[in-house]
C-alpha cells in the first residue's frame, strides 16, 4: 500500500494482481505450464472519505499456455471484469438510493465530493436501474419466496441477500 500526501488529503493506493491467483491449469488443455503473457494496469476507483482518495492499482494478466498456446485470462475475487468502480462504491450509491431514500443527484454529489469518487449522474442512475427501481423492488421480491428477515437487498451479483432487520415492513412494533 503506497501513502502519498497531496494538498492535505491521502491519496491511498492499494494493489491488486491476477498474479495472487496464478492459475494452476490451462482451461482449455489442463496443461500445467502456465506463464504470463501480456498484462495491463488499469486504475479502480474505491469509496474515499473526505480526508483519503482511494484508488486500487490493479494489473490484470493474460496467461499463455505452454503446451497448447492458449491466452487466458482468470477473474480477480475482488475485481469484476471490466470494472471502473470497486464493487462497494455501487453498492453503497444503490443502497442510498434505494435503500434510505437519497436522490440520485446527491448521493452522485456526495460521491464526488465526499468520497473523491470521480462519477457521472448518469452512471450513478445506470448503477440504481440496473439493480432495482424504488417501489419496484417490493412488488418483483414478492414473487420470488421471501426469506425471514428480509429486507430487500440486491446484491451485485443479483442475488437477493438476506439480512436480519426487514426496513420496508410496515407493521408497528
Ligand atoms: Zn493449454
Amino acid at each position: 500500500m503506497e501513502k502519498i500526501s497531496q494538498d492535505g488529503i491521502e491519496l491511498e493506493i492499494r494493489e491488486h494482481t491476477d498474479g495472487d491467483f496464478f492459475p494452476e491449469k490451462c482451461p482449455i488443455c489442463e496443461g500445467e505450464e502456465i506463464r504470463r503473457h501480456t498484462y495491463k494496469i488499469r486504475t479502480i476507483q474505491d469509496l474515499g472519505t473526505p480526508l483519503i482518495c482511494r484508488r486500487i492499482r490493479y494489473e490484470r494478466i493474460y496467461f499463455k499456455c505452454k503446451t497448447c498456446d492458449s491466452v487466458f485470462s482468470i477473474e480477480h475475487p475482488l475485481i469484476p471484469i471490466g470494472a471502473r468502480y470497486m464493487p462497494g462504491v455501487i453498492k453503497y450509491a444503490v443502497s442510498r438510493v434505494l435503500e434510505r431514500g437519497d436522490s440520485i443527484r446527491r448521493v452522485t454529489r456526495d460521491l464526488n465530493e465526499l468520497h473523491y469518487v470521480k462519477v457521472s449522474l448518469a452512471t450513478t442512475e445506470k448503477w440504481v436501474n440496473k439493480y432495482g427501481k424504488k417501489g419496484k423492488l417490493s412488488s418483483e421480491f414478492s414473487k420470488e419466496k421471501t426469506p425471514t428477515g428480509f429486507s430487500g437487498f440486491i446484491t451485485l451479483d443479483g442475488t437477493f441477500k438476506s439480512m436480519k432487520t426487514k426496513k420496508n415492513d410496515r407493521k408497528v412494533e
